[in-house]
C-alpha cells in the first residue's frame, strides 16, 4: 500500500497531506464535499446553493464540483467585491467555473440571499441543494470520521500511533469529524487538539463537543466522551488576521518544510502546535499534524 500522503518531518512528528485530497484545490473543503456530492447525488439535487468568503476553500470546492457534474451552482458571497475580481487562488477558480456569484452587503443578508436562490432554481423546476457554508455538516462532518480509517491503516502498517492530533480548526466539523472517526476506529489513546483561527475557545469548545456527539449518534458510533480541546492562544486578532512573525513563518514554510502553511488556516495551526510542544512539554509524544489545505490562499495574492 501506499501511503505518500503521510510525510515525516522528523521522529516525533508526522503530517497527514490532506492538503493534497485529489480534488481540484485540495484540502479539506475538498474532501468534504466529495462526501456532500454523494448525498447531493443521492437527493438527486441538480443545482447547488451555498455561502462562504471571498477566499472561501468551501464555496471552491462547490463550485469545482458543480462544474465537474453539470450543476448549477449559486455562491452567495461576503467581504470585498473588488477583493473577488482581481484576487487569484480560490477567487479566480470560483470566477472561472461557471458559478453564478452574488454578494451579500451585510452577514445578516446572507440567509436571506440563499434563501432567493434556492427559491429560483425551484421555479424553474430545478431541485437545488443547500450547503451550509464550510460544510458544516453531518456530510462535511462524516468526510472525517471516514478519513481516520485512512489513518487507522497507516497505523497499523506502520506500528507507529499519535498520541496529538494537531489542526486548524473553523467551524469545528472536521476536529469533530476526527473524534468521532477515532471513537470509531478505537484510537483510545489519542487526543485532538484545534488551533482556531478564529473563535475564542469556549464557544469553539462547545460546538466541537456538540458536533462530535452529533456526529457519533447520527453515524451510530460508540461515543466516548472525549474532551474537546480548541486552543486560542493563536488567533492573531482573527479570522484571516496575522501579524508580521506568522507572515514571515508562512513565507518560509516551503523552505522548511516543503509544504505550504498559510496564513489563514494551516499556518496558525502549526505555528500554535509548535508552541504548544513546547509549553505542555510534549516532545515525548507522538504528533500528527493535519494539514487541512490552505494552499490557495497562500497562492491568493
Ligand atoms: C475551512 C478550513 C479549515 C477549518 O475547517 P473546519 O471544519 O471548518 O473547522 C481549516 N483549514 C482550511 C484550509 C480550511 O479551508
Amino acid at each position: 500500500m501506499n501511503f505518500d500522503w503521510i510525510q515525516q518531518i522528523n521522529e516525533k512528528l508526522f503530517i497527514f497531506r490532506d492538503d493534497l485530497f485529489p480534488f481540484l484545490g485540495g484540502g479539506n473543503k475538498g474532501r468534504k464535499m466529495k462526501a456532500v456530492g454523494l448525498d447531493v447525488f443521492s437527493k438527486k439535487a441538480n443545482a447547488i446553493v451555498t455561502t462562504g468568503g471571498v477566499q472561501s476553500n468551501h464555496c471552491r470546492a462547490a463550485a469545482v464540483f458543480a462544474a465537474q457534474n453539470k450543476l448549477e451552482c449559486s455562491l452567495v458571497l461576503h467581504g470585498s467585491a473588488e477583493d473577488f475580481y482581481k484576487d487569484s487562488g480560490n477567487a479566480k477558480i470560483m470566477r472561472m467555473s461557471g458559478s453564478k456569484i452574488i454578494f451579500a452587503s451585510a452577514p445578516a443578508e446572507i440567509g436571506t440571499l440563499m434563501n432567493a436562490e434556492m427559491k429560483y432554481y425551484e421555479e424553474r423546476g430545478l431541485k437545488p441543494y443547500y450547503i451550509w457554508g464550510g460544510a458544516h455538516t453531518m456530510e462535511g462532518g462524516g468526510a472525517y470520521i471516514d478519513a481516520v480509517a485512512e489513518l487507522k491503516d497507516y497505523c497499523v502498517q506502520s506500528n507507529w500511533h499519535p498520541d496529538l492530533i494537531f489542526l486548524a480548526s473553523g467551524t469545528g466539523s472536521t476536529q469533530a469529524g476526527l473524534m468521532a472517526g477515532l471513537d470509531k476506529f478505537g484510537f483510545e489513546n489519542t487526543a485532538v487538539v484545534g488551533m482556531s483561527i478564529a473563535r475564542r475557545s469556549a464557544q469553539a469548545t462547545e460546538i466541537v463537543a456538540k458536533f462530535y456527539q452529533d456526529l457519533c449518534a447520527h453515524y451510530n458510533i460508540k461515543f466516548t466522551n472525549q474532551k474537546a480541546i480548541v486552543v486560542d492562544d493563536y488567533l492573531f486578532g482573527g479570522y484571516e488576521k496575522y501579524d508580521s512573525e506568522l507572515k514571515a513563518f508562512s513565507d518560509s514554510s516551503i523552505r522548511d518544510y516543503g509544504f505550504i502553511l498559510d496564513t489563514c488556516y494551516s499556518g496558525k495551526a502549526f505555528y500554535g502546535m509548535l508552541q504548544y510542544i513546547r509549553k505542555y512539554d510534549v516532545t515525548k509524544k507522538n504528533i500528527l499534524f493535519w494539514h487541512t489545505g490552505g494552499v490557495l490562499n497562500f497562492l491568493a495574492r
